[in-house]
């Protein structure tokens, strides 16, 4: 393998004109859209246009006239193409955060006579933080049982109301095969609650088709939502009717502008909202939404592959030696659209990285995290990376005071 080669895998790659779409700063290597995607170019535009005409001219009238009233749906409905939700069933509002506490809660509710959330020892943290307060709201009725990733499918039990998984682990890119999970859950009785905040626009999913019940997901990743994004909440269809979510705000009434005192839920997916939408970054989010509409699924998920495979084997190659160890499942196959591998001084050789413009992030305590979003990524980018990341660790550039500062966000 060669640069060489790596270019010629860009001039015969179908996704390559993609890259354009994106307000990406020159010489930097991008390799953290798993944490926060990029800017595309339609986004600046249309937030542009949302804050001066629609904002700035259209005032009240554009909730009707702009149709910011439906954004929710909108962009839910359009999110629900990328993760195989037919329309109806995905609604965007609050963050990941709230919305996990919204649907573990009617996930309790729809199974009144089991009392436990099944869940991951080692989770995404707010998932965890979200069931242990709603345990403790729920005052000991409740109990959290975490279990190990990869034994909670054989977990699950008749006390078991809901499990909770993310379907790519933030950590290690360990991808659960969606479908027979969810199976497992079912077959104990159990409601199965995706968290897909590393899957939505990263890896083909079809929650429909897996008989899925509910899911959520991040706007602000590989969706390129944009800081803050808000987030994505799947309901089946079978199940809207029964579900009942504890944060009832004016905007999941089904008369929201009738202003009756007594709650009572949208008939629809839209009992899911609570408060206003944030109008501006629900327009950011339904651009970079478009930007993955706008591509196969199939082909994205096959240059993600191509990028992971060639940066697992250029690391093998180049950087035997170096004081790295693999992390995460060794079969790329079983794995999301990042590759993170293992060295003591991870965060001291993830800022020297930075500060020769390749960009990824570390994970607590020891893991250095590499996101390949196929959009922009290209093979020459890998090579780069990869070349970066040699030179690091064989010259101890990493070995500076100024490195091993920690910032507030890593
Ligand atoms: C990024 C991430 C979140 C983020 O939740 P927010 O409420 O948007 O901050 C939640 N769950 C998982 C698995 C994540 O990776």
């Amino acid at each position: 393998m060669s640069r060489v080669a790596c270019a010629i895998l860009d001039t015969t790659d179908p996704l390559a004109p993609a890259r354009e779409r994106f307000l990406l700063p020159e010489g930097l290597i991008y390799l953290d859209g798993n944490s926060l995607g990029p800017l595309p170019r339609a986004a600046a535009a249309r937030v542009e246009r949302c804050l001066r005409e629609e904002w700035g001219n259209g005032l009240i009238r554009s909730w009707n006239d702009a149709g910011w009233i439906d954004l929710p749906t909108r962009v839910g409905d359009a999110i629900g193409r990328l993760i195989g939700a037919a329309p109806g069933q995905v609604a965007v509002a609050d963050s990941t955060s709230i919305n996990t506490f919204k649907a573990l809660a009617a996930a309790l509710a729809l199974r009144p006579d089991r009392r436990v959330i099944l869940s991951e020892r080692t989770g995404f943290p707010t998932d965890l933080y979200v069931a242990q307060g709603l345990e403790a709201l729920l005052g000991g009725g409740v109990t959290l049982r975490l279990v190990e990733r990869e034994e909670a499918a054989a977990a699950v039990d008749g006390a078991v109301a809901v499990v909770l998984l993310t379907h790519v682990d933030y950590r290690s890119g360990h991808m659960l095969d969606l479908a027979a999970v969810t199976r497992a859950a079912h077959d104990a009785g159990a409601l199965m609650l995706w968290d897909l905040a590393h899957s939505a626009g990263a890896v083909p999913v079809d929650l429909d088709g897996a008989g899925a019940d509910l899911a959520v997901g991040c706007g602000y990743k590989y969706l390129n939502g944009g800081p803050g994004a808000p987030s994505f909440l799947y309901v089946a269809e079978r199940l809207i009717g029964a579900f009942r979510q504890p944060l009832t705000g004016w905007l999941g009434h089904a008369a929201p502008f009738a202003f009756e005192q007594a709650y009572r839920p949208a008939p629809d997916i839209r009992r899911v909202l609570c408060g206003t939408p944030p109008v501006l970054s629900m327009a950011a989010l339904e651009a970079g939404v478009e930007e993955l509409l706008a591509v196969d699924m199939t082909r994205l998920r096959r240059k993600s592959l191509s990028l992971t495979g060639l940066f697992r084997r250029l690391v093998a190659e180049r950087c035997a030696g170096l004081g790295l160890l693999t992390y995460g499942p060794s079969d790329p196959e079983a794995c999301g659209s990042q590759v993170s591998l293992r060295h003591p001084e991870a965060y001291a050789v993830m800022q020297a990285l930075i500060a020769r413009g390749v960009v990824g992030d570390v994970r607590a305590p020891d893991i250095l995290r590499f996101g390949f979003a196929p959009l922009y990524v290209r093979h020459v980018d890998v090579w780069d990376a990869v070349e970066a990341l040699r030179d690091v660790l064989a010259t101890g550039a990493w070995d500076r005071p100024e490195f091993r500062r920690r910032a507030a966000v890593t």
